[in-house]
This record gives structure tokens, sequence and C-alpha cells, in this order.
């Protein structure tokens, strides 16, 4: 027995000594780590000296825009404090914890983990902020769609010294998270297709919200020629297929290429890069400074390690609209408090409707909030299999299996008609054949993964076996999938006179999906006229002042139509940067 004791004792001595020996310090050399990202893997290498990372870069990422940049935000946080203590990058946490995921692999290829990194000595930076103060023809406030237009659409028309300050760790807005579709009237794939369109009948769509005539007017007639200058100046592709959104009389939108707001954000990022335009990060706008007229002679900024006073002829707005402002929504809309769920990005607040109104500009349509139908349940997020129903081939349901909307309606009528609902929620049938052929597989698997594993997506070769899946009645779903073939074969929905091409809903398998509505878009905003200038209470422009984009409100009345916010952030952002470029030189 003693003996036995001894050669436990001596083991132990021996194993444990020679454990914590190899695990003291971490290995020199460079090591690569996997993480999973939002779109596959994210892979990044280290590399160390002396339990040191001296450095850190991206090997491969198929994140995408922003998104991709926040894995590089980390790294050079990493590097800089020699630990994996760093905050994940606000509104890009997916793709934060896969490059998290993979310092940590990398780092158990060195031999250890994040404990062995030596201890770094982080300077204080608790004294105050300084102030600094800059000069320039032109700040552009908020680096979304609207805002990169209206910088690059400046910088082509001369203007010498634009820059554009961005509250967030990267560019995009809510236009990065968008499906991106543009509404483009007699464009060549309509041609093609043989679809009679004109920019007056866009007009009459939009119009019936009740958005300002002179506004929609401007909108429609330049809506095809600035998809042109989209694809021609910005470079941006789109897909050889149009889009059918709701509220709209005929099929004529645009798709970016993966169907996603991406493509434009990342195109437009690559000609502000080309234009040499200077992009402050993490820098939030605060306070327009006017003189004894009111005009804007300047903006107040707070940056990470300095605060900003700008002295400008002009200041552009396009900070996006209030979406995710739960305080502005119940004050001009009780019914969207924080019950409801946001498909907004991070940083959407309403900090330029704020900072103009606090400077006397007129609001209009405030109480005007759109929910987008089609959410996640859960997180709000919009869903892209959604596109499905945008190409026709979806019907809604009710927990009883009854249509209860025509899927094509405006997205406040599916909401609110949702909203009715047992359980206020919905679900879309569709079969995996056509969410294929919408393109849903290829663009955003990962988006049918999460759904499918959080049980919000179901799949089943039958009608009765989805519906079981799902919870939604079994008997009744049929009963409405042969109702509805049978009005497909009559050539008429003789229950919601769905618009559009009408598909049956065959062959399995069958995909069930639940969803919610949440907030999308905030119709209401700053006053502008036709030449983007803000206006007063009294009508009268402010001076210095320019608007466009989702901050500004009054062109989309109380439902913004799918595809027409792209529309929209083009014309008033390019209208943007040529007049404020003619009225500071
Ligand atoms: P739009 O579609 O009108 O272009 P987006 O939502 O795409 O609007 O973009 C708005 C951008 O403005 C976002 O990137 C957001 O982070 C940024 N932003 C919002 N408030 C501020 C602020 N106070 N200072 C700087 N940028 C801001």
């Amino acid at each position: 027995m003693k003996r036995i004791i001894t050669l436990l004792v001596s083991l132990f001595l021996v194993f444990g000594c020679s454990s914590k020996q190899a695990v003291s310090s971490l290995k020199d050399g460079t090591f690569t780590g996997v993480g999973k990202g939002r779109n596959g893997d994210v892979k990044i290498s280290i590399s160390i000296k002396d339990s040191t990372i001296v450095d850190a870069e991206v090997v491969e990422t198929k994140e995408t825009a922003g998104y991709g940049e926040a894995s590089t935000i980390i790294l050079n946080k990493v590097i800089e404090t020699n630990s994996l203590e760093v905050d994940a990058v606000s509104g890009a946490t997916f793709t934060s914890n896969a490059t998290f995921e993979a310092l940590k692999n990398a780092l158990s290829k060195a031999g250890g983990d994040e404990s062995l990194l030596a201890k770094k000595v982080v300077e204080e930076t608790s004294k105050e902020k300084e102030t600094i103060k800059e000069s320039h023809q032109i700040v552009v406030v908020g680096a979304g769609g609207a805002g990169m237009i209206a910088a690059i659409e400046a910088k082509l028309n001369g203007a010498e010294d634009v820059v554009i300050i961005e509250k967030m760790p990267f560019v995009g807005g809510n236009t990065l998270i968008s499906g991106a579709e543009m509404a483009a009237p007699g464009n060549d794939l309509q041609k093609q297709e043989g679809i009679e369109d004109s920019a007056d009948l866009l007009y009459e769509d939009v119009l019936k919200a009740g958005g300002n005539p002179d506004l929609i007017r401007v909108l429609a007639d330049n809506a095809l020629n600035d998809s042109k200058w989209l694809s021609e100046v910005v470079n941006v592709e789109w897909e050889n297929e149009l889009m059918f959104f709701g509220g709209h009389s005929v099929k004529r939108s645009l798709i970016p290429l993966g169907a996603r707001g991406t493509e434009p954000v990342g195109k437009l990022k690559k000609k502000i890069e080309e234009l040499n335009i200077p992009v402050m990060l993490n820098t939030k706008a605060t306070e327009l400074i006017v003189n004894e007229k009111n005009e804007v002679i300047g903006l107040k900024a707070e940056g990470e390690k300095a605060n900003y006073e700008f002295e400008t002829k002009g200041v552009i707005l396009t900070t996006g609209g209030f979406g995710n402002n739960v305080e502005m929504r119940k004050k001009y809309d009780p019914n969207v408090d924080e019950s409801v769920l946001s498909t907004n990005a991070k940083g959407i607040d309403g900090d330029g409707i704020i900072m103009a109104s606090n400077i006397g500009a007129d609001l209009v349509g405030m109480e005007y909030i759109q929910l987008y139908p089609v959410c996640n349940p859960e997180t709000g997020a919009l869903l892209y299999v959604d596109d499905t129903r945008l190409k026709g081939m979806t019907i809604m349901v009710n927990k009883e299996g009854k249509r209860f909307v025509e899927e094509l309606n405006t997205r406040y009528a599916i909401s609110m008609a949702v909203k009715a609902q047992t359980g206020s929620v919905g679900y879309e049938l569709m079969t995996k054949k056509a969410a294929e052929e919408a393109g849903v597989l290829l663009n955003h698997k990962s988006e049918v993964d999460d759904l499918m594993e959080k049980g919000y997506l179901v799949e089943a070769d039958t009608l009765a076996e989805v519906a079981e899946k799902m919870g939604v009645d079994a008997k009744t779903l049929e009963e409405t999938v042969k109702v509805w073939n049978g009005y497909v074969d009559g050539g008429k929905d003789l229950e919601f006179n769905k618009r559009g091409t009408l598909y049956k809903i065959e062959e399995g398998p069958y995909w069930l999906v639940k969803f919610a509505p949440a907030v999308h878009h905030t119709m209401g905003g700053i006053k502008i006229d036709t030449q983007t200038h803000v206006l007063d209470k009294d009508g009268n422009v402010i001076k210095g002042l320019y608007a466009a984009g989702e901050v500004t409100g009054g062109i989309h009345g109380n439902n913004r139509l799918g595809s027409v916010a792209i529309t929209d952030i083009t014309v008033f952002g390019r209208i943007a940067g040529q007049t404020a470029t003619s009225e500071t030189k």
C-alpha cells in the first residue's frame, strides 16, 4: 500500500510539474485560428514573442463590408492591450464573437490561453478629452447610404473639402443590413419581361401613402437615372431579375448582387476611398452650431479620444431614422413601445432629427412608424427568407392554418393583420424549391441554419408534418393549400385578391417560417424642400443645413413602400451633395 501511495505521489510530481512548465509561457511564432462567423469561417493569425501578441491580422473572412472590419478593429485593440479583454464591436456581435473564438483557437496552438499573455500597462486616459477645432467646407453626418452618396456627389461636383463623421466603428447604417433593392421604373429587366412602367406610375404608387407630391415627383423622375448612376459611377452590380414589393403596381425593383446591402455599401465605401474622402469613425455629432441669424456655421462631435468642433459652411444630416429610440417612438406612436422589436442597425437613434429640431427645424409625419411584417420573433432581425414571398411564391397563415391577409399588401397592412392573429405571429408557407428559386439558400444560408436551429423554420415532406412540427393546425393548413391551388388554377385569388403571378404550393419538402413584425422604417423626420434644404417652422430655409435619407420626413407619407428607401437615399443623397457644394463654394 505504501508503495502504491509513493508511486502516486511521484507520478503526481512528475506530471504536475511538467504540465505546469508546458503552459507557463506561450510559444513564440505565428499561429492561425478559426472562428465561426455570420457567413462562414473567420480565420486570423497572431504572431507571439515573449508571451506578447506583436502582430495580428485577418487571413480570411466571408464577413462583408462593415461586419468584416469588426475583426480588424478587435485585433488592433488586442495588440494594443495584449489581452482578450476587449469589447465586442457594437452592432457586429456575431463577427466579434467569431474573432474572439479564432483568437482563443490561435492561442491554444501557441500552447496556452489568454491568461498567459504578459500583462501590459495601458496608459490611463482619464484626463479630460481635448477639443480639436477643424474647418471643412462640408461635413456629412452619418455614413449610411445617403451620407456616402451625398459625400461622393459633393466631391464629384467639385467640393474640395468634404468629411464624413460616423458614430459607429463602421459605415453602412440601416442600408448595410437591408436587402437594398431599388425601385427603378422603366429598367431594362422590366423591358425584357415586357413589364410596362413609368416614373408617373411610381409617383402614383408612392403618393398613395399621402407624402409631399413635390418630393415624390423628384424621387420618381430621378429613380431610373440614379439607379444607372449607382451602376456606372459606384459600380453597384445587380442580379439578373427583379423583385415585386408590396404596394407597387408592377414588378420594378432591382436586386443588388447577393440581395443585401453589403453590395451597395461595399461599393460606396470603395468609391469614398478612391475619392480620398475622410471618414471619421466612432465620432458622434451632438450639436449644430448656429450664428445669430440661425444659420448653421458648425457642428460639435464626440470622438473616442477627443471632442471636435467643426467650423463649416454646410452640414448634411444623413443620420437615418429613430427606429431604436424607444422614447421617441412612444412619444409619436404609443403602440410602438419597448415590447416591439426593431430591425434597425445599432446607432439609429434619431440624433439628426433631435439636433435639427433643437435649432428650430420643422418635423413632418413623425407619427408614421413602419413595422416590417416578416422578422425574427426573438431578435427582430428582418428575415431574408421572406424574399420568397416577394417573388410571389409564399402564402401566409395563422396558427389556425388559415390565410388572413393578401401576401403582397403593404407592410403596414400585413403587420397590423399579423398583430391581430393568435400570439401576434404569422407563418409563411413555401416549398423548399421556391425558397431555392428565390435565392434564399444561395444568399442567406446562415439565416436559414439559424432559424432551423432555433425552431423558427421547420421543414417536412408533407403539409401535415410541417404543420405539426410548428404547432399549426394541420387539417386546416391542408385545406387552405387546396383552396389556394384552386385559385391559382382559376387565375384569381378569390379571398384576398393577391396581385402578381400566382404560384401553386405543390411538392414537398415544405417550409413553415414563424415571424413577427418589428419596427423597420420611420417615415417622419426633418422637413426638406426639393433641393434638400432643411426648413424651419415658417417654411424658411435654414441656411447651411441639408438633409437626406431616413432622417427626413414627408416623402413616404404613412407607409414607405419596399425598395423605395434606396431610391430615396440615392436621389436625395445626390441632390444634397450637389446643393451643398454649389452653395458652399
Ligand atoms: P440612410 O438610409 O438614410 O442613409 P442609414 O441608417 O443607412 O441611413 O445611415 C445612418 C448612419 O448615420 C448610420 O451609419 C448611423 O450610425 C449614423 N449616425 C446616426 N447618428 C449619428 C450621429 N449622431 N453622429 C454620426 N453618425 C450618426
